[in-house]
């Protein structure tokens, strides 16, 4: 099953799309954690791409559809994947849809995380993620046991530096401006089924869950 994750940053999609795809067994596909990894490892792609994620926005299309097109290609996905933060463009969705005709594959289905504004801010600015193996955190809903320290991999909880508040700011301006006509694409196409985000994280999975097994 191919499956992607819509909504706006804060949403929830890096948390749900981690418990999710471990549930339906595909691999759980983030463009930003691809970035961020090259920039860990400090690669051409993760430099160039630190330049527009540290503002807020958006790397080219063609960039991020080369870099999915190589990740889907993996064997790994060959049985389904779930796209979390990728497309976020119409120009990518288009490429995606195209390459995925290419082999006779398609969409199945887009989850839209729909989440009001007071939320998605309480989320961003509250997030802590860990360096070493990207589990996502929160001050006050999930905080780590042991301050500072992640509880999977002991490795170092931080801040990115896109969830400080100026950063927010431009990012939720780009996916109005940029990401939410996705809505539309995939209603359009049929496919695009809204969860509510606002609710407690287990709800909000288990809604995903019976919508993606219906
Ligand atoms: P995320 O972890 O999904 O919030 O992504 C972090 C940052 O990575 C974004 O603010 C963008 O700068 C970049 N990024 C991730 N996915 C995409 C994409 N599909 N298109 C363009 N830029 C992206």
């Amino acid at each position: 099953m191919n499956v992607i994750l819509l909504g706006p940053p804060g949403a929830g999609k890096g948390t749900q799309a981690s418990s999710v795809s471990k549930d339906l067994g595909i691999p759980h596909v983030s463009t930003g954690d691809m970035f961020r990894e090259n920039l860990k490892k400090g690669t051409p792609l993760g430099l160039e791409a630190k330049k527009y994620m540290d503002a807020g926005a958006l790397v080219p299309d063609q960039v991020v559809v080369d870099m999915v097109r190589d990740r889907i290609a993996k064997a790994d996905c060959a049985g389904g994947f779930l796209l979390d933060g990728f497309p976020r463009t119409i120009v990518q969705a288009e490429k995606l849809d195209a390459m995925l005709a290419s082999k006779q594959q398609k969409i199945d289905m887009v989850l839209n995380l729909a989440c009001s504004p007071k939320t998605i801010l309480a989320r961003l600015t509250g997030r802590r993620v860990c360096r070493a193996c990207g589990a996502i955190y929160h001050v006050r809903n999930m905080p780590p046991k042991k301050e500072g320290v992640c509880d999977a991999c002991g490795g170092e909880v931080y801040q990115r530096n896109d969830d400080k508040e100026e950063t927010i700011m431009n990012r939720l301006d780009v996916y109005n401006r940029q990401t939410a006509d996705l809505i539309a694409y995939y209603q359009q196409r049929d496919l695009l089924k809204n969860v509510n985000a606002d609710a407690p994280r287990e709800q909000t999975e288990a809604e995903m869950l019976a919508a993606l097994r219906a």
